[in-house]
């Protein structure tokens, strides 16, 4: 069984190679990538359980990324930086970093910083489950946030309304009368209504490279959440 997913970014490769043979010979699914925009494409893809981000990366740095990731996910990221510079220690917590780690360390540290976090964090999830994933898209039903491929997607709150009654039914069909229940509430009975929603709420959701669709019309009776999209 594995100990857990992690992400390493690290631009130097015979840092790579050490980390991904280490980690990997201690338990860890490990998949390495070597820049912040290609971390955030991995992280949006994956769910990791947890971020190795090194510092100092060409281009976008890893600060940079840890604040770039804060926006729109709350999983473990343990900060590496070759220099032990405290101003950069205190940035790196500041941008929501859930450890900080100095170059150069001992593998053992590591794995053991690795495994207090994916412990602290494991606490965490298991007592409110607030995430839901389905295809490239991350709905968080508590920050009322969803992401498509990395990205944030701007939703009215009657959209993400409906998108969460969606969600909370996935692959049933909900009738009209059911969504305007639930989302307009006693008095509310003109099916128009649910329907400009649930339009303007697909073009939003469904647009974009691949082109999935995920809530299908079910003529004269409503809309269904298909998980798996098609
Ligand atoms: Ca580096």
């Amino acid at each position: 069984m594995s100990e857990g997913r992690l992400i390493v970014v690290e631009d130097d490769l015979a840092m790579q190679r050490l980390l991904k043979t280490q980690l990997t010979a201690r338990g860890f699914d490990v998949h390495v990538v070597d820049n912040g925009p290609d971390a955030l494409t991995a992280v949006a893809d994956m769910s990791p359980d947890l971020v190795l981000l090194d510092i100092g990366l060409p281009g976008m740095d890893g600060l940079e990324v840890c604040r770039n990731l804060r926006e729109w996910s709350s999983g473990p990221i343990i900060l590496v930086s070759a220099q032990d510079a405290p101003q950069t220690k205190e940035q790196a917590l500041e941008m929501g970093a859930d450890d900080y780690l100095t170059k150069p360390f001992h593998i053992g540290e590591l794995v053991a910083r690795i495994r207090a976090v994916l412990r602290r964090a494991g606490k965490l999830t298991t007592q409110v489950q607030t995430v839901v994933e389905i295809g490239p898209l991350r709905i968080d039903t508590v920050k009322r946030q969803v992401i498509r491929d990395g990205v944030e997607v701007r939703v009215t709150k009657t959209e993400f309304d409906l998108l969460k009654e969606f969600v909370n039914n996935a692959d049933r069909v909900l009738t009209y009368d059911q969504l305007l229940r639930a989302i307009w509430g006693p008095g509310y009975d003109d099916p128009r209504l649910v329907h400009v929603h649930v339009c303007n709420l697909r073009r939003k959701i469904e647009t974009g490279p691949g082109g999935m669709r995920y809530i299908i019309a079910t003529a004269g009776v409503g809309y269904m959440l298909r998980s798996s999209g098609g």
